[in-house]
């Protein structure tokens, strides 16, 4: 049998996120943090882990995490959910928003999970470009909303893969005159501190993302949906029960406990960033855009898919935003540690002098 036959014709159409596979050297693709948890909250962190009940169900739902973390963001309980990641939280709405014939609105180039969700979901995609410097294009977009009133629209701040953040004026343009949702996705807050969570009361459209992928827990999964409760009501019925596993919600109660520790390097991967900044900017032919996030982004005046794989050659794996074959291109690189910085800087200085 030729299971195809039996697929939606948007998941046939797609392709996976592309994820490299196998080990490198130096891991610079994917926004994490490159520093380890401090040895000294290891042990601690070890302790709470060893308390978990394994033989039982996690808490459904994590209601007590959701109102320790709603405290510390300065909303109510009733506005906060728990997700595997942001990534699901993106799925969770893409699901719930998706009545027939609803659409979604994505700034284009953007991270990539919006576009795959929504289409696995059913929502018709509308992809409006950003302008030239990548700031939103507020024109093209009100084309793109008038055109299909969307259900949702994704806008990421800082974004992903650019670095930068939109002008918050635009922002709240678009949450005045979306139809539906409006979902400010602040995965990199610990690098920006820009936040639209003061202005949660001011629109009830408003919904924010944030995750602890970037500031250490990549691993564990954890991700936060900020919106007004009647929403997150609805939102509940399409989360699986424990969807938080119960070792990720014991490393998110410590997260809170330790969010000093966890904050420090957010500030030391700030520092590095500056320093990768001014060695990119120093190489011939690259072309570093400013950014408020964990990775910089930069454009090419030589042939990125080549420069790419030579890179993977030598152990340095970091993301090609171009096409293949193509002169130019973009790449972005997760700011990483001093020494692992400074070897990608100096094994791209080589690559470009041949
Ligand atoms: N939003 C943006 C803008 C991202 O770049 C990423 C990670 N690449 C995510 C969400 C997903 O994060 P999480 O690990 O919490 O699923």
């Amino acid at each position: 049998m030729d299971v195809r036959v039996l697929i939606r014709q948007e998941v046939l159409g797609q392709q996976a996120y592309p994820v490299e596979a196998g080990p490198v050297r130096i891991k610079l693709d994917a926004q994490e943090n490159p520093l380890a948890i401090p040895p000294e909250l290891r042990e601690e962190l070890a302790a709470r882990f060893a308390r978990v009940a394994l033989n039982r169900y996690p808490e459904a739902g994590s209601p007590a995490l959701a109102a320790r973390f709603a405290a510390a963001l300065g909303v109510r309980a009733d506005q906060v959910m728990l997700g595997n990641g942001s990534d699901e939280l993106i799925q969770i709405l893409c699901i719930a928003l998706a009545r027939p014939g609803a659409s979604v609105v994505i700034p284009s180039p953007s991270f990539a999970m919006y576009r795959i969700s929504a289409l696995n979901a059913g929502l018709t995609v509308t992809t409006v470009p950003l302008a030239a410097d990548f700031d939103l294009d507020l024109c093209a977009l009100r084309e793109g909303m008038a055109a299909r009133p969307p259900a949702l629209t994704f806008l990421a701040y800082p974004n992903n893969p650019t670095g930068n953040c939109f002008s918050a004026g635009r922002i709240e343009a678009v949450l005045q005159e979306a139809s539906g949702i409006v979902v400010v996705d602040e995965a990199y807050f610990p690098f920006s501190e820009k936040t639209f969570l003061p202005l949660m009361d001011r629109y009830e459209n408003l919904v924010i993302l944030r995750t602890l992928s970037k500031v250490g827990f990549a691993a564990l999964r954890i991700g936060l949906l900020v919106g007004q409760a009647a929403l997150l009501h609805e939102l509940d019925k399409v989360r699986l029960p424990y969807n938080l596993n119960a070792l990720s919600q014991a490393a998110a109660g410590f997260y809170l406990d330790r969010e000093a520790a966890f904050l420090e390097q957010a500030a030391l991967i700030r520092r590095w960033r500056a320093e990768l900044f001014g060695a990119l900017a120093g190489l011939p032919g690259v072309h570093p855009r400013p950014t408020d996030a964990n990775f910089i982004f930069f454009s090419c005046d030589f042939e990125a898919d080549r420069v790419y794989r030579d890179l993977l050659q030598r152990g340095i794996l970091i993301r090609n935003l171009s096409a293949p074959g193509v002169k130019g291109g973009f790449m972005r690189v997760t700011v990483g540690t001093p020494e692992e910085n400074r070897e990608f800087i100096e094994t791209l200085r080589d690559i470009l002098s041949k």
